[in-house]
């Protein structure tokens, strides 16, 4: 099933763990109509720009999944309502800085990114149909920051 454009709900609900431990990451019609908004809203623009072929590492995590991953139980993730991306090429920074510039998102992380490190961490998004918070954080260190700090 597409998504979208370049999105299938195969690339949404992926899972090495789930998988590994057998675990059936499902979502319902409700968190796959999220997933579709992120995928358009989100996903769809960043390809368009950067013009990369990429796959989130996450995306949908039913609860089961998410708390063998040891995240909590309030992420965004279990909805259907986000995704954590790199783009082969563009510094996490960089892409975090993109988005917060040109997307229309709810919360934008920069997780575990190392100033020097390209690479190094990953950016989560997430978008919902309304009341979009436009928060933009850091975390690393254990420690949710203020902004993008690279
Ligand atoms: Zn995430």
């Amino acid at each position: 099933m597409q998504l979208s454009e370049h999105f299938s709900l195969a690339d949404l609900v992926k899972s090495d763990v789930a998988n590994r431990l057998k675990i059936k990451n499902i979502p319902n019609e409700k968190e796959i109509n999220c997933l579709g908004q992120v995928a358009k809203n989100i996903l769809e623009p960043i390809w368009s720009h950067f013009k990369v072929s990429f796959v989130p590492s996450s995306g949908y995590r039913c609860l089961k999944l998410n708390r063998v991953l040891k995240s909590k139980d309030t992420s965004q993730h279990i909805k259907g309502e986000a995704v954590d991306i790199e783009v082969p090429g563009i510094s996490n920074f960089d892409l975090a800085e993109w988005i917060y510039k040109n997307l229309d998102f709810d919360q934008l992380i920069l997780e575990f990114y190392k100033p020097g490190e390209p690479t190094s961490g990953w950016v989560h998004c997430s978008y919902i149909d309304r009341g979009r918070r436009q928060e933009v954080l850091t975390y690393s260190d254990q420690t949710y920051s203020n902004g993008l700090i690279g």
